[in-house]
């Protein structure tokens, strides 16, 4: 048996954290036995959710919960490095340090002869939004703007991480195979891939929200065929098949593109004509119908592209059918489902892809793990799965 925090600190290299001592002990949190442990009063007095111990008996923690619990962390610097690769691909501020000096934040831009541009960070966001407009053109010729002074260009090896960084500003994602791996919202595709092929054997995957503690929450996935994920926005544990969470990222994408709003998708109230919509309605609604009123949709929505790059992708044209949701569906479909309104458009070809109601036989309730907690009960999270080697 072994935990969720467990495996994401296997996944690390067992660090140890200070206050941590030689101590054979049961863990107050998980209730794992440990050879290493900390007193519980390491612990922050603010941490909530203290009901859910599972050895309220016990005054230690082990070395792996009280790692999650850290206020900062050691990022591993080649991840930290790629991080700062992938910012200066986008073209994003960054806190990094440079040919081993204190960290501090800059604008990064990887330019066209592939050395990363540093700017000063900008005053004011709306600055660094005429910075980020100009980036096509910085690439070519980084000269500095009103407000956000050039300073020099650099090769990617002169750029480190800063040498601790706080945990709760990551998501964290490790696994028997999987070394330890941290992420931020800029790296969301990285998330939505590890999430959507998940790493074999037990693994923990934790979206964070920057504020709480999320990783000790987690509950361990077993990838690829029980996969999880402890989703912190809707303080969550969310049990899922990728195949379905593949689905609903394409016809929430596909709503965006015909113009719908976040709010117009968690409502189903869509208030603006625009010309696709009524396509998208007929394909991505009924998707997106099946999972509202979930900690699921919040998911999806959370991993879908920006709009703009959305727009500019043009293999998410709304013309062909829309990926059924898992390929084993397709025995699922009922071409004579009804449409949303008897007044749009439809084709028989979109007509055939709409998708149907599920067959009990084969798929989990849509709300089996992930509707909202009734009336004002707080969230009752079932915090540590069983089995899996630990
Ligand atoms: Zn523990």
């Amino acid at each position: 048996m072994s935990t969720a925090t467990r495996i994401l600190w296997r996944s690390a290299g067992t660090p140890l954290r200070s206050g941590v001592e030689s101590h054979a002990a049961v863990c107050w949190w998980c209730g794992l036995s440990s050879l290493q442990s900390a007193p519980r009063s390491l612990v922050p007095d603010t941490f909530p959710d203290r009901p859910l111990a599972r050895a309220k008996g016990s005054d230690w923690i082990c070395a792996a919960c009280a790692w999650t619990l850290c206020e900062t962390v050691a990022i591993p610097e080649a991840q930290g490095r790629a991080r700062i690769a992938n910012l200066a691909a986008q073209g994003r501020r960054a806190q990094v340090r440079v040919r081993g000096g204190s960290a501090a934040r800059y604008l990064i831009l990887r330019l066209a002869d592939d050395r990363i541009g540093l700017w000063q960070a900008g005053e004011s966001a709306k600055k660094e939004e005429e910075w980020k407009a100009a980036i096509a053109e910085l690439r070519q010729n980084p000269i500095p703007l009103p407000g956000i002074p050039f300073l020099e260009s650099v090769v990617l090896t002169d750029l480190a991480p800063d040498a601790t960084e706080k945990f709760r500003s990551y998501h964290h994602f490790g696994g028997a195979v999987l070394p330890w791996e941290v992420a931020t919202d800029s790296d969301k595709a990285r998330i939505k891939a590890i999430l959507l092929s998940p790493p074999a054997g037990p693994y923990a995957a934790v979206i964070g929200d920057g504020q709480k503690h999320a990783a000790i929450y987690a509950e361990p996935g077993f990838g690829p065929v029980d996969c999880c994920v402890y989703f912190r926005p809707a303080h969550r544990n969310l049990r899922y098949v990728p195949a379905e969470l593949d689905g609903l990222i394409l016809a929430i994408e596909q709503l965006c593109v015909a113009g719908a709003d976040d709010t117009e998708i968690l409502s189903g109230r869509y208030q603006r004509p625009s010309p696709l919509l009524p396509r998208a309605l007929a394909t991505a609604e009924p998707v997106v119908a099946r999972w509202r009123g979930g900690a699921f949709i919040d998911l999806a929505l959370y991993l879908r592209r920006p709009r703009p790059v959305l727009l500019e992708d043009t293999t998410l044209g709304l013309c062909p059918p829309p990926t059924p949701i898992g390929s084993d569906r397709s025995r699922d479909r009922r071409p004579s489902e009804p449409a949303l309104d008897p007044l749009l458009p439809r084709s028989p070809t979109l007509a055939e892809s709409l998708p149907t109601e599920r067959d009990p036989r084969t798929l989990p309730a849509p709300d089996r793990h992930d509707r909202p907690a009734s009336g004002s009960k707080p969230v009752q999270l079932g915090l540590f799965g069983s089995g899996g080697p630990g």
